[in-house]
């Protein structure tokens, strides 16, 4: 399977307006960052190559022109902030594409919250126009999506338990201020752990850069890639607080798994 960084920006983006910081300001392109969301590739029993979306990111339409993908077979929602689920009309393009409703994945809170925040996808009114034709089903458990197991994993962020997801040998946690004990039995021996690791202050509903980096220590993937980072890190200047293993996310970033 292959995952793709989408976006790795937390729920402002990078750069943020107005902002005249050092990060966004920057030349580096690395340091621009769209919404947090995850592509996954993977191949199918029938070596028919299979699109998986993590999130709908505010930024989902750009992120699409920019990756090239084309068609979504299944989405899975870790949780319900705006900057995971408000790009969730732009599906419908996919639907006109591939001539079929896509299939959605989250926990039950989740899929609630879908359902109320954009309640005209969901009812028969013909009056709300074109409108993105979605199935939901609600999981509370490991998966199977085109051969590939999907494990959800409980994680705390901020007074919310959400949905991380392992992949195989891989592992995506975005919005993250901890992990509980019974979760960090499902992230052993990973290849690859994507995690949150929002800014060096300490946050109530995201890990800080010294946080990740214990939690990524304890976890010992071969390789950790920290995601939905805001403009108090710099891709380039800020490298040199990571470890050996551990390395900052960029968007458009592709990783084997
Ligand atoms: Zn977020
Ligand atoms: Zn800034
Ligand atoms: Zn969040």
């Amino acid at each position: 399977m292959k995952l793709t960084i989408l976006g790795c920006g937390t729920s402002t983006g990078v750069p943020v307006i107005g902002c005249g910081c050092k990060v966004c300001t920057s030349t580096e392109v690395r340091n621009r960052r769209l919404r947090s969301s995850v592509f996954i590739e993977v191949l199918d029993a029938c070596g028919v190559l299979r699109n998986i979306l993590v999130d709908t990111s505010v930024d989902l339409r750009i992120q699409a022109l920019r990756a090239g993908f084309t068609r979504i077979d299944s989405v899975i929602f870790t949780h319900p902030h705006a900057d995971h689920i408000h790009g969730i009309d732009d599906l419908r393009i996919f639907n006109v594409i591939q001539k079929s409703s896509i299939p959605c994945y989250g926990d039950g809170a989740t899929l609630g919250r879908v359902k109320l925040l954009f309640g005209y996808i969901f009812n028969e009114d013909k009056k709300d126009g074109w409108k993105p034709q979605l199935s939901l089903s609600t999981i509370d458990g490991p998966f199977d999506l085109f051969g590939l197991t999907i494990t959800p994993i409980n994680i705390q962020h901020g007074n919310n338990m959400i949905y991380g997801y392992r992949f195989g040998d891989v592992a995506y946690l975005t919005d993250c201020s901890g992990v509980p004990t019974e979760s960090l039995e499902l992230l052993r021996g990973l290849k690859v752990l994507v995690l949150g690791a929002l800014r060096k202050n300490p946050h109530f509903s995201h890990l800080s850069l010294d946080q990740a980096i214990e939690l990524a220590e304890k976890l010992k993937a071969d390789r950790t890639i920290f995601t939905h980072l805001s403009h108090g890190l710099d891709y380039a200047k800020d490298a040199h607080l990571l470890p050996a293993g551990i390395e900052f996310a960029y968007d458009g970033m592709e990783i084997e798994g």
